[in-house]
Parts: structure tokens; C-alpha cells; sequence
């Protein structure tokens, strides 16, 4: 059995900008009120009446496979694990930010409680583990989020994303285990 390479997806046409999904990342993860893991930033209303569009972007890591934070980390306090996620060790970390500064995602930040590097951990320690899915995704009442096994074809997350997906800056080569369903009503990511 392959190891499992954990992935999500973000459908913006389902979501629909209630930001319970940040909501739930803070509380979960016990996220500081000045920073965030999460947001879902919302682009609108757009057009003329009545054509009018919103546009929703979840905001956060995208969990690169091939990731900048990770190799500039001095201690290894930025690392992946067997699972393909992208963590910190807060322990290991030392506060240089070289780790946030090379993120071409701006999606870390340094937690002023810890003082460590921070960012979205897939609920790994709190949630994966255990066999539950992340918090943001449980809690999503328009369905608008996908988390699964990447190796596993028949998995809810691969069967989601032979729909048309994009991923957030492929041109960098950072090769996100996070896609898009680009919006289709106007706008986009
Ligand atoms: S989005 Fe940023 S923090 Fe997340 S894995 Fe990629 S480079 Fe690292
Ligand atoms: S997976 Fe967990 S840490 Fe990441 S955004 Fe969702 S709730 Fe926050
Ligand atoms: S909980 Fe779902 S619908 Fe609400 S903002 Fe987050 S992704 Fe969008």
C-alpha cells in the first residue's frame, strides 16, 4: 500500500463566503485574533444588475510538493512529513522567517503567541491523525471543500477533481497538493 499524499480542493462556485471555514481553523487550531491559517476573500459583487457576481478565494497553504519553505529553514524546523505535509516544528524553530519570507503564497506567518513560524497544517496533529477530516472541510455547509488521499484514485478528493481544476500559481513549479475549481459565474482565481 502506497503512503497516503494528503490533498484538498476548493470548489469557488459552491462556496458561498460564509467564513466558517476560517472560524473553525481558529478555534481548532487555536489561531491568535492578529493572524490567521485561513481566509476566504471575496472579490464583489461584480458586473451590472442584475449580473451580478461574487467571487470567493480561499487564502492559505497550498501544501507544495516541491515547497520553498522547507529547504531555507537553518534548523529543520520547516520539514514534510511521510504524508506529504508541509509542518513546523515549533520547538526546532528559531523565529529567522526565512520560512515566510519564501513562501511565494504569503500564506505563513509568525505566531506572536509562540513566536514560531506558522501556517495551515491540515489539522494534521488535531484531526488527520485520528482519521477525521480537517476542520475547515467538516465544517463547510456548501460543500465547497474536498480533503482526501492523492494515491488513491477512487478517493472522494481524486474523483472531485477530474472536474476541470487549477492550481494556485502552477507556474512556479511548487507544485500545490491544493487545486481550484475556477469560478464560473465571471471572475476567477
Ligand atoms: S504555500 Fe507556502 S507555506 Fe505552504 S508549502 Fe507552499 S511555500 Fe510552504
Ligand atoms: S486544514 Fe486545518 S489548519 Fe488548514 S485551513 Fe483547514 S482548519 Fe485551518
Ligand atoms: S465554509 Fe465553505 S462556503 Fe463558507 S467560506 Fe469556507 S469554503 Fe466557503
Amino acid at each position: 500500500m502506497a503512503e497516503k499524499r494528503y490533498g484538498m480542493l476548493f470548489d469557488s462556485n459552491r462556496c458561498i463566503g460564509c467564513q466558517s471555514c476560517s472560524v473553525a481553523c481558529r478555534a481548532e487550531n487555536k489561531v491568535p485574533e492578529e493572524v490567521y491559517r485561513l481566509q476566504v476573500r471575496i472579490d464583489g459583487p461584480k458586473g451590472e444588475y442584475p449580473n451580478l457576481v461574487m467571487d470567493f478565494a480561499r487564502h492559505s497553504c497550498v501544501m507544495c510538493d516541491n515547497a520553498p519553505c522547507v529547504p531555507v529553514c537553518p534548523t529543520g524546523a520547516s520539514y514534510t512529513n511521510q504524508e506529504g505535509i508541509n509542518l513546523v516544528d515549533a520547538q526546532k524553530c528559531v523565529g529567522c522567517k526565512y520560512c515566510i519570507n519564501a513562501c511565494p503564497y504569503q500564506a505563513r506567518f509568525a505566531n506572536p503567541v509562540t513566536g514560531a513560524a506558522d501556517k495551515c497544517t491540515f489539522c494534521y496533529e488535531s484531526r488527520i491523525k485520528k482519521g477525521e477530516k480537517p476542520a475547515c472541510v467538516s465544517i463547510c455547509p456548501a460543500n465547497a471543500l474536498v480533503f482526501g488521499d492523492l494515491n488513491d484514485p477512487r478517493s472522494e478528493l481524486c474523483l472531485a477533481m477530474k472536474r476541470y481544476t487549477a492550481k494556485p500559481k502552477e507556474h512556479l513549479g511548487t507544485m500545490p497538493k491544493l487545486s481550484v475549481i475556477p469560478n464560473k459565474r465571471g471572475g476567477g482565481q
